[in-house]
């Protein structure tokens, strides 16, 4: 499919209506050949005002709607994404690199996400009891008002749908802010929400980078942000965000670590840890990114390295985001070269027919890797797995426990008992067992630990009600015997 440049322009989406631009703005690269295939724009405070002003008119109307009336508009639009599906793929592949298959994944997960709000009104009941004769106690879920959502490039699609559907269902209005690298999909998704009845102001977008999102954390119009990127930026936004006294949840990066036993089943361990190191060329933040192997594993390491080499990139392994990020993991190959690890697959200066120009790094990887080089502590966010040998299980939790990160962990073995001591003592948010991407689907809540999130709660799932909404407590007394005590 051909996509055409009506879908290629990027612009504001303020009170449902998308707005031409005159103000500065950047290109938006394709990492598939390094050529420019859009600009987008840098919007300035004053067009933020404008969508806040669009989203707050728009919150009277549509937070005073039920619970039953707004999803109304998300069931019509799960069924866009889904008739939409492949423009939507080939935006996601065309701004940010990864393959067909993957990007559908991500529309897929999207539709996933939009069946949960979907179920809200099953879910969310307000709770009363009669307290004493005549006297009632009600608790209800109420809006915020304009909530804000920043997102990264990793997931065009998918991570806008962590916030989009369940805050606006909740009777929330959003500022969407896109990733300045990938700023397509969101164009989709809003005219899709436009086509599907939502009403005017519910959902804005307001394109550009750091500037905007100090602007949105500094807006005192708006109630909460939420923020998904790297733990530099989640840091910065948490602290402005809530010293302006808002509600904020920022998830950041990952160092996920996979403990993989001597008794592990070989061909399932191997082809679960390369999928998950190498899916989305490494650029998911419940990538692995450090394999802790227990006592004799070489056998495994062998396997992996099989199936690593059956993956080549520009046919079922997509680019990295930009010719800096390809340019970082490489440095840090080199790094780990330089520091002794031993590179047992390299994929530093791959060659992809046709695809030359594009941003491509092969699978890499790393064995004998330390606990003190960059490769074992930093986030590299490409395809690369470095593999730290541990004497016993004692030792690779501590490995695994010595990150600053905790997005996810993952143990390989047949034994439950010790696969239950990893669940228990990983100091991470999320746990696979014999899975190497261990996301909770819905209705399970999707967040991390330690630096790789900031805020209570999760940001999908049931966890996600209670932070987009506050409750109002409401006690009534309808007896006639006006002396009686209400506490009686
Ligand atoms: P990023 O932090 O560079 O950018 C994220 C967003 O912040 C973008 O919208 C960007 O415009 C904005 N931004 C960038 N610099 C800023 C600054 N100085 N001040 C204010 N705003 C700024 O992240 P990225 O490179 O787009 O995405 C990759 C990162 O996201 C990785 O670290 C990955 O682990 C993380 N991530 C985490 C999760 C999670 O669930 N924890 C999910 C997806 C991605």
């Amino acid at each position: 499919m051909k996509l055409v440049q009506d879908q290629l322009t990027v612009q504001n989406f303020i009170n449902g209506d998308f707005e031409q631009h005159q103000e500065a703005s950047i290109d938006v690269i394709s990492p598939l050949d390094g050529g420019s295939i859009s600009r987008v724009p840098i919007s300035t405070k004053k067009q933020l005002d404008k969508a806040v002003k669009s989203a707050s008119t728009a919150f009277v109307k549509w937070s005073q709607l039920t619970l039953k009336e707004r999803v109304q508009v998300f069931f019509r639009y799960r069924n866009l994404l889904e008739e939409n599906i492949e423009e939507l793929s080939n935006l996601i592949r065309l701004e940010n690199g990864k393959t067909f298959g993957e990007a559908k994944a991500e529309v897929e997960k999207g539709i996933e996400l939009c069946e949960f709000a979907v179920s809200l009104p099953q879910i969310v009941c307000n709770e009363i009891q009669e307290v004493s004769k005549g006297v009632a106690c009600k608790i209800e879920k109420k809006p915020l008002g304009v909530v804000a959502s920043i997102t990264p490039f990793n997931f065009p699609n998918m991570v806008p749908h962590w916030t989009i559907p369940n805050a606006l269902v909740l009777g929330n209005t959003m500022i969407m802010k896109p990733s300045e690298q990938v700023p397509l999909s969101v164009m989709k998704i809003a005219q899709l929400l436009k086509e599907a009845g939502l009403p005017q102001g519910v959902f804005n977008v307001i394109n550009g980078s750091k500037e905007v999102v100090e602007s949105i954390c500094d807006h005192p119009d708006i109630k909460a942000v939420t923020f998904v990127g790297s733990t530099t930026v989640a840091k910065i936004v948490y602290q402005k965000a809530t010293s302006n006294l808002k509600r904020c949840l920022a998830l950041g990066g990952a160092k996920n670590h996979l403990i993989v036993l001597p008794d592990a089943n070989t061909e399932m361990t191997a082809s679960n840890v390369v999928a998950s190191m190498s899916g989305c060329a490494g650029q998911r933040c419940m990538a692995a990114s450090v394999m802790v192997g227990v006592d004799k594993i070489d056998h495994i390491i062998d396997k992996m390295v099989e199936e690593a080499k059956a993956i080549i990139p520009g046919e079922n392994l997509g680019t990295v985001i930009s010719a800096e990020a390809k340019e970082r993991i490489e440095r840090y190959i080199t790094e780990a070269e330089q520091a002794g690890a031993n590179v047992i697959l390299d994929g530093r200066n791959v060659v992809v027919k046709g695809g030359e120009t594009g941003f491509y790094v092969g699978p890499t990887i790393l064995d004998h890797v330390t606990t003190d080089m960059s490769v074992a502590k930093e986030e590299i966010f490409g395809p690369v797995i470095s593999i730290i040998r541990a004497k016993d299980l004692d030792q690779a939790i501590k490995i695994e426990n010595g990150s600053n990160y905790g997005n996810a962990a993952a143990v390989f073995t047949q034994n439950g008992g010790l696969a239950k001591q990893v669940i228990e003592r990983a100091s991470a948010g999320m746990v696979g067992v014999n899975i190497g991407v261990p996301v909770p689907r819905e209705p399970f809540s999707f967040g991390g630990w330690n630096e790789s999130k900031f805020g209570v709660g999760d940001i999908t799932g049931k966890s996600s009600i209670e932070f987009w909404t506050q409750s109002k407590k409401t006690t009534t007394k309808w007896n006639k015997e006006d002396k009686t005590n209400w506490m009686s």
